[in-house]
């Protein structure tokens, strides 16, 4: 009896201090619908959640294997013996690949791979030393060297992505054995690093983020207060120890106007201080994020959402610097600024920052994955001679096991919720249970998006209750003169309310039980410009429809497409094509092939989606097309459309 008394009362305080928590938020944030409430079903993003749950994690834990980085973890824990292989942020792949796990069996249950999966966990759990600490390089290669190297080191950047994948582990299964190694590894850097303690901040951001998310579910405020820390010190001369520009060290974060460095630590950054500023309200915060968002949207981001042009510190150069040819565009640093856009909008509520989101998840950070699920960019130019190819693995593997996790993580970015306010983020087919305010609802979206023009949603209330839907105006439609909402409520007159300034339409009424809405999105292909100050684009143009950026490839256009200009009275029609690279829409026209000292012959032409390219024959790319076929043409529009386009994006939509 005593046992079973003793035992009950462990469970109940387990349960106080882990018990999952809502995401809680300041008073004007909007919360994320979480990605178990919401199940994708749709043409698009059904089949990709598929292929990577069949593909891309058992491609990625193969490489794992084999590679050493799960048997790291064996050797530091004394279940195996050898010695540790490979790079000494290896740790962070198996963290990755599994929190992209986590959310594929969240919306699939699958027994085989959840005991695969505790028995990496119980080799990780293995691996942590009894103080807590857990890095497998730095304990097997570098014993008694814990913390020496906090520039390069990567074990606070590790240790953040041990949380991620803890926290979604346990938000996806209900196991807590990782969010226990979690939490006491969290302790364990609490005892070493805080305003009484050691000073410092991580060379590689990513541990401020996910203890937001640590703390979020654990409820422990040492966890916000060790990320505020992190946030704080940075740029500080105090911490002894700058790193500069490279890790956004350069000064204080409030301090900072410009994005500098490496894009990927950058965007880890600002995801952190997006996530405190929503959880303190701390409106410090949110200024410098947006003059740096500005700086990148406006100035320094592709037509395809990639970021950091330069190969030699993976990351950002000055202003307008924005070459095809040698483009780097990490899958990463795409994949950090979706992350980033995303905890914006849910930090303000505007559009603007979806608008973001949507642009990288179905251009630059798409690219990033072969159609089978199993090959990988690092990088991803936007044009190419033909030699650039994805490839099954990376010594340096951040890639493949960034997309591993995001694209099964979709589910998050559908809708969000404050009070009674529900909004839609990204339009993706999907069942959904949100809790709002003064009731659930269950809502159906069916969607054909991003090919098709029509969204529909049937909402479904537990009980009739009043609470406004609020329908994304995707940014690309801004040239359109409205959003075409239409509703059946029987008896009542549907009433839409136009945000303009935030970039919604907002319908607010009593909610019955088969309700529907639909949204019409007008897709016409469009002919987008770069900013004049770009160089490499000037007196090009490149096509979207939707928000989608297509490209030409030589598998499509007799082999050559560099040599092609696309006249501004071109027709172009879009059309879909069933059995193309997995169901695509496709652009077809006259273009003007071009021969150096001969007249330009017309061509007929045909564009598929960017991140589709380099799934067939190796070939020529490019997504910036001639307008014009002379050079001299090309500088009279470029003086022109310096007195016509706004400065204001790197491109105009
Ligand atoms: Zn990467």
């Amino acid at each position: 009896m005593s046992r079973l008394f003793s035992a009950a009362s462990l469970i109940i305080i387990a349960l106080l201090v882990l018990c999952p928590r809502t995401q809680a938020a300041g008073p004007d944030s909007l919360t994320a619908v979480p990605f178990q409430e919401v199940h994708i079903q749709d043409a698009f993003w059904g089949p990709r959640i598929e292929t990577n749950r069949k593909a891309t994690i058992e491609a990625n834990l193969h490489e794992c294997e084999i590679s050493g980085r799960i048997k790291n973890f064996a050797i530091c824990g004394k279940l195996e013996t050898g010695h540790h292989q490979g790079l000494l942020f290896n740790d962070s792949d198996v963290y990755k690949v599994i929190e992209g796990i986590a959310y594929a069996l969240s919306s699939r249950r699958d027994p085989a791979l959840e005991r695969r999966t505790d028995a990496i966990i119980d080799k990780i759990a293995a691996a942590q030393q009894p103080d807590g600490y857990l890095n497998t390089y730095w304990t097997l290669v570098e014993p008694g060297k814990r913390w020496t190297n906090i520039k390069f080191g990567h074990e606070l950047y590790c240790a953040g992505h041990l949380f991620e994948a803890a926290v979604a582990y346990y938000q996806a299964t209900g196991k807590r054995k990782l969010l226990d190694v979690a939490c006491k590894f969290a302790d364990h850097i609490a005892s070493v690093f805080g305003p009484d303690r050691r000073h410092a901040v991580p060379g590689h951001e990513e541990i401020e983020l996910a203890l937001v998310k640590l703390y979020r579910v654990t409820g422990r405020e040492r966890y916000l207060k060790l990320a505020e820390f992190f946030l704080n010190m940075r740029g500080r001369a105090d911490h002894r120890q700058l790193f500069g520009d490279y890790a956004q060290d350069h000064k204080p974060i409030r301090e900072q106007t410009e994005v500098v460095g490496h894009a990927v630590r950058a965007m880890y950054l600002y995801s952190g201080m997006a996530d405190v500023a929503a959880l303190t309200g701390d409106q410090s915060l949110l200024k410098p994020l947006e003059r740096i968002w500005h700086d990148v949207v406006d100035r320094k981001m592709y037509v395809t959402g990639g970021i950091g042009p330069s190969a030699s510190n993976e990351g950002f150069t000055v202003p307008y610097d924005l070459p095809n040819d040698s483009a780097y565009c990490e899958t990463c640093a795409a994949i950090g600024m979706a992350l980033w856009n995303h905890r914006m909008f849910l930090l303000t509520g505007n559009a603007k920052y979806a608008d973001v989101l949507e642009r990288e998840v179905y251009n630059g950070l798409l690219s990033g994955i072969a159609l089978t699920g199993d090959r990988f960019f690092y990088v991803n130019p936007l044009a190419s001679k033909g030699k650039h190819h994805r490839v099954p693995w990376f010594d340096c593997s951040c890639c493949p096991t960034n997309i591993v996790r995001y694209i099964p993580g979709m589910g998050e970015r559908v809708y969000a919720h404050r009070g009674n306010d529900l909004y839609t983020v990204l339009y993706v087919g999907n069942t959904a249970t949100i809790a709002l305010k003064g009731g659930k609802v269950k809502i159906t979206e069916e969607t054909r998006y991003p090919w098709e023009r029509r969204i529909r949603f049937v909402i479904e209330p537990e009980k009739p209750f009043k609470f406004t839907l609020h329908l994304r105006r995707p940014g690309w439609l801004q040239s359109a003169p409205t959003t075409e909402v239409t509703g059946r409520v029987p008896g009542r007159q549907l009433t839409t309310v136009l945000e303009g300034r935030t970039g919604f339409t907002a319908i607010t009424q009593e909610w019955h039980k088969g309700d529907v809405v639909e949204v019409d999105l007008p897709m016409p292909v469009r002919r987008v410009h770069a900013d004049p100050h770009v160089k490499a684009d000037v007196g090009r143009v490149a096509l979207m429809r939707g928000p989608v950026v297509f490209c030409l490839e030589g598998v499509d256009n007799g082999g050559h497409v560099r040599n092609l200009a696309l006249p501004t009275d071109a027709a172009i029609s879009a059309s879909f094509e069933k059995g193309l690279l997995g169901g695509v829409e496709v652009l077809q026209g006259q273009a003007l092939a071009v021969t150096p000292g001969q007249a330009a012959t017309p061509v007929a032409f045909k564009a598929v989606p960017y991140y589709a390219w380099d799934n067939r024959q190796p070939g020529e790319m490019v997504v910036w097309l001639r307008e014009k076929t002379s050079r001299q043409d090309a500088k009279t529009q470029s003086k022109n459309a310096k007195k016509t386009i706004s400065l204001r994006a790197a491109f105009a939509p």
